[in-house]
Formats: structure tokens, sequence, C-alpha cells
């Protein structure tokens, strides 16, 4: 079902039609018609409309956000800085494009050498709710800075977002086919895949799916990236500063209503400060005001869905039924809606769920070490690798745990973040490739040798 339906009641608001396999199929010709034109695109030309695309969003931000918070209930103030952050994003690749693109010389023997970056067709991009402005954007913007062509199918749950970033592109007057929403379930999508006329894939969702999409990639032979679930840790060492460290754990658990894949959801203090850590962390969460994320005052809105929040209290309570303590919260919350309290769990061992899955909602996972070398073992025992912190004050220190966690992002006294200049992605079941930066617009692209020798050089 392609619906809206609004978490902070759960009730429906607009119901979207399935597009058949005929209209996908003639939506997928488009875009390969595009591709055909757009690759002989100038930069400039590709440049230009990026910056309109994102001038419009700006412009637009206060009616997009209420649209992200109507349907996938983050804070609204959040959903005003994810449109800020996918506009800055975009603006990064229309200025930088050109320059990360251009050929590259090789110093070969004999003769001369460049790698040319070429664009390589119609691209199929599928996407979570989690950030349904931001996450698309990320994939979207340096591709088509590339010359590549769009065809995005979004979550099914985040309808009208998908159409406004249609919109955005049909307003910046994009050339048909460019940039094309496609209005079709989950289910329907990996065989998609199989398509000739599409060229690479790119999943942002869970392991299920992205399992789904890389087999029909792998079977078609064709270039997939995967960005994939997380269960980062928030590590805190005993010369951490405390007052900001607790800020930030704040921050790193409950952003998004506590559903971002980098959110920190395993924090491991060492016993030093274990005991000072727990008492101000829980004593924040226990304060938070729960609520309507429309209202400025709330803190924590609603998960995403009703089935999300029963997923996460099921999470919780097979956890606490195998062994693990509740600290504070552990039950949904006393009101309409897809609410879940602020929760933490601690007493936590393999075998409890809470220990191996990923928690997406507002549920911390804690534990107690006995020093830093423990802290990295305890890290590193999980199955996904996508980000970690490290709350320090000796650098060096900081840099040097980095090194020996198995993940794709370390950030020091910070919690896992994005912005468009840092690549981001992961490593074991947390997927593969990297989006934002310059490494992320290298992904789709036909790295082309073009080598020139002279008639009598060496074979
Ligand atoms: P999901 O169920 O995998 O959905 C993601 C997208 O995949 C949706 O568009 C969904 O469509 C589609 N989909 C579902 N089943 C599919 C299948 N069999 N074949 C092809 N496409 C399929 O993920 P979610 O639960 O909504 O999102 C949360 C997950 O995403 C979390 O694990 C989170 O950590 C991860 N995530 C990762 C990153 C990252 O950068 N690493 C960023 C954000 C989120 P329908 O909506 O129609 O089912």
């Amino acid at each position: 079902m392609i619906q809206t339906i609004n978490p902070n009641t759960n009730k429906t608001v607009k119901s979207f039609e399935e597009m058949t396999e005929k209209a996908v199929d003639a939506k997928v010709a488009k875009a390969q018609e595009a591709f055909t034109n757009w690759k002989e695109t100038s930069y400039e030309e590709r440049a230009n409309l990026l910056h309109k695309v994102a001038t419009l969003m700006r412009v637009k931000k206060s009616q997009l956000a209420k649209t992200i918070t109507l349907e996938m209930g983050k804070l609204l103030s959040q959903a005003e800085g994810e449109i800020d952050l996918s506009a800055n994003i975009i603006d990064y690749y229309a200025d930088h494009g050109e320059a990360f693109l251009a050929d590259n010389a090789l110093d070969p023997e004999f003769g001369s050498a460049i790698i040319r970056s070429s664009p390589i067709g119609a691209l199929l991009g599928v996407m979570p709710w989690n950030f349904p402005f931001y996450q698309v954007v990320r994939f979207a913007a340096p591709n088509i800075m590339v010359g590549n062509t769009i065809l995005l199918k979004h979550a099914s749950m985040v309808p009208q977002c998908a159409a406004s970033i249609e919109q955005l592109f049909e307003e910046a007057e994009a050339p048909e086919g460019l940039y094309t929403n496609l209005f079709i379930s989950g289910k329907r999508t990996s065989a998609l895949v199989s398509d000739k006329r599409i060229k690479g894939v790119t999943l942002t969702g869970s392991e299920k799916a992205g399992a789904s999409i890389a087999t029909e990639a792998g079977k078609h032979l064709k270039k997939v990236v995967l960005e994939l679930g997380g269960n980062d840790v928030f590590i805190i060492l005993e010369d951490a500063d405390m007052e900001k460290t607790v800020e930030w754990a704040v921050v790193g658990r409950m952003n998004n209503n506590g559903q971002c894949c980098v959110a920190s959801k395993r924090f491991i203090a060492v016993e030093a400060i274990a005991a000072t850590f727990i008492q101000k962390f829980k004593d924040k969460l226990s304060k938070m005001k729960v609520g309507d994320p429309m209202d400025s005052a709330t803190e924590l809105g609603p998960l995403s869905s009703e089935e999300a929040a029963v997923h996460v209290a099921d999470q919780v309570k097979r956890s606490v039924d195998a062994g693990a303590t509740v600290l504070l919260g552990g039950k949904r919350a006393n009101r309409e809606g897809a609410f879940m309290e602020p929760t933490i769990l601690t007493n936590l061992k393999p075998g409890i769920a809470a220990y191996h899955e990923e928690l997406f909602g507002p549920v911390a996972s804690f534990y107690v070490v006995k020093d830093e070398q423990a802290a990295i073992d305890l890290a590193n025992d999980s199955d996904f690798g996508l980000g970690a912190s490290v709350f320090t004050q000796d650098i060096e220190r900081g840099k040097k745990i980095a090194d020996q966690i198995d993940v794709g992002m370390v950030f020091i006294n910070h919690p896992t973040w994005t912005q468009a200049d840092l690549p981001f992605g992961g490593t074991k079941r947390s997927g593969f490739g990297r989006e934002l930066s310059e490494l992320g617009i290298h992904e789709f692209v036909n790295k082309k040798l073009i080598r020139v020798s002279g008639l009598n050089d060496p074979f």
C-alpha cells in the first residue's frame, strides 16, 4: 500500500495507486531516452539545473518539512534541517562535480594515457523513509552531475515526499526522464533490476531488501551500492568530558526519534565513569517531552509507523524475556500513535536480541566494560560495521581506537553524522560502496582508459 499514514495518530491521510507494469515500462524507456541527451550536456548545464533544484527546495522548505513530519513523524525542526542539508548536498555536487570528474592524466612508460569518467546510463535508486529527502539527493545529485539519469523507488510510506522531489525537478525544468519517481511496492522492485535499460542500482534500507536487490544485481551482472543497517557504538572513556558527552549521547540516540542508521545504539562505558554516565544519561532521557512532532516543544516524536513501534517493542520484550534489564521505559507510550517510551536496556549478552539486532527507535543499550580494549572487542562483536563514536579528551588515543574498530566511519567526540563533503558508508553487513564527498560521485561511472601510442611504440 502506497499511503501517507500520520504516525502521530495512525490515521490514513492519503492513498496512491501503484503504477502498472506498462506505466513503469514507459518510465524506464523515458529514462533511457533522456540519458542519450543528458550524457551530451556540459557540466555547466547539469550544475545549473541542480542549483535550481536546491534553490526551489530552500524556497519551499517549510512546506516540504511539514510533509516529511506528516508522513514519517520526525520533529519539524529536524525536518527543516533535513531540507537544508539536502539543498547543501545538491549545491555541493553542482559546485564540485566537474572537478571531481576531470580527466586523470597517467604517466605510462611510453605514449600518454588518461582516465575519463563517463556516465553509464539510467540508474535505479531504492530509498528508505527515515530521511526522505536527504537519502534521495545523496544518490541523485552526484549521478545527475555525472550524466546518468535517475529512476527512484521511494519507501511506500512517504509518497508525498517522493512526489514532491520529482516535482522539484519538473519545476526546475529538468528534461523529461532525467528524474522519475516510481510508485511501486518493494516486492516488485527487485524484478526491475533485470531490465537491460537499467545500468546500476543502489539501495538504502534493511539487510533483507539489500540482499534481494544484490541477488538480482549479481544475477544480471550490474553494479550495486548498498547502505544498510547499523548498530553503532558510543564509547565513553574515563577521560571524556562528561557533561558534553552526555549531551551528545542524547542527540546520538534520539535524533530522528531514534531512527538513524548511524544512531548511537550501543553505549559502552569503562568502569571508572560508567555509573556517572548512566545516571546523567538516564536523567536526561527520562525528562524528554514525548508528543506531536509538529509541536516545537516536543523532544521525542513517534516512530515512523505502528508496525515499526510494534517491532521495537517486541525486540525489547524478547530481550527482557532473555535476561536483559530495563533501566528506563521499556514500553509503548501511553497515547495514540506509533510512540515508544525513551528506553535504556542493560545486562545484555550474546544471544539476547538487543545485543545483536538493530534497534530502530528510542532504545539505548548500555554496557559497562573493564577498559579500552574490552570496549574495542565489544564494539567489534557485531555483524554490522557502519559507524562508531569515541569520547575521550586524548585525540591521539581516540585515533588509535578508531584504527581498531571495524566500521566505515569513526567520529571522535561527536555522534556519527553526515555532511556533503564527508564520505558515508559501511563495511560488514552494513553494506558496501560510499555516498557523499568525492568518493560518492565515482560509484556509477565508467572509468574509461584512453591511451595514445606512437605507431612504432612497443607491443
Ligand atoms: P526497507 O524495508 O529495506 O525499505 C527500504 C526500501 O526498500 C523501501 O523503498 C522499500 O520499499 C524497499 N524494499 C523493501 N523490500 C524490498 C525488496 N524485497 N526488494 C527491493 N526493495 C525492497 O528498510 P526500512 O526498514 O524502511 O529502513 C530502515 C533500514 O534502513 C534500517 O535498517 C536502517 O539502518 C537502514 N538505513 C541505512 C542507511 C545507510 O546509509 N546505511 C540510511 C538510512 C537507513 P517499500 O517501502 O515499498 O517496502
